[in-house]
């Protein structure tokens, strides 16, 4: 039987195993088991690309045209935030020059992250611009993408993009800073790690560690 030779899914052996004494089941158990292997199939999930073929608008330098971006990335983090599922769409257009391609435009992605303040789970929606020059047979230390002359890759541009565009301490919301912002203003990590030194000197040592400082383990202070 043509059944016989099931697809490799775990829920095909399961099925195989628990009905195998019964022929009359055994159809059923065929067609089941397809149909949950089809269902279950999100199989090694092969990385996105952006393919364009721009051999035709090689053809004659400064001819230009215009290309939709939809994409969904795999997940790009950062330490105070990572990117959404959602799909990364916008606009780009390509150009041909000299050896190559230029492309330039704007995409827009979601991300999620931690409140640098108060932990709860926060999100947004960024636009950023995107550029690259592709080049054939660019050499290796050089700052454009390397391209075999016919199509180009835009996905890792826009992961490049997305990835360094991820906010590295976000709020919530603008007010969780507190209200007063000369003790809390908009800050890299650094001073804000600073800011927070600043702050515990001038509250006194945390009551929490009273018991060590009690302990005296630096000696000759
Ligand atoms: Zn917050």
């Amino acid at each position: 039987m043509a059944g016989s030779t099931n697809g490799p899914s775990a829920a095909s052996f399961d099925l195989d195993g628990q009905l195998s004494n019964n022929d009359a089941n055994s159809e059923t158990s065929s067609v089941a088991a397809s149909e949950d292997s089809s269902v279950v199939e999100a199989p090694a999930h092969k990385p996105p690309r952006i393919i364009l073929n721009v051999r035709d608008l090689r053809r004659r330098l400064g001819q230009r045209r215009e290309e939709p971006i939809e994409v969904t990335l795999a997940t790009q983090k950062v330490i105070g935030s990572w990117t959404d599922d959602y799909p990364v769409t916008g606009q780009v257009v390509i150009e041909s020059i000299e050896r190559g391609i230029t492309m330039f435009g704007a995409v827009t992605f979601r991300w999620r992250g931690e409140c640098r303040r108060c932990l709860e789970e926060t999100g947004g929606e960024q636009q950023i611009e995107i550029a690259e020059i592709f080049q054939v047979r660019s050499p290796e230390d050089s700052e454009v993408s390397d391209f075999d002359g016919d199509q180009i890759d835009l996905v890792p541009v826009v992961c490049d993009a997305v990835a360094l565009s991820l906010p590295l301490a976000p709020l919530c919301r603008n007010d969780c800073a507190g209200p007063d912002p000369d003790r809390y203003p908009a800050m890299t990590i650094q001073q804000s790690e600073e800011a927070k030194e600043v702050e515990r000197a001038k509250q006194g040592p945390d009551p929490r560690w009273a018991a060590l400082s009690d302990l005296n383990l630096t000696e000759g202070d």
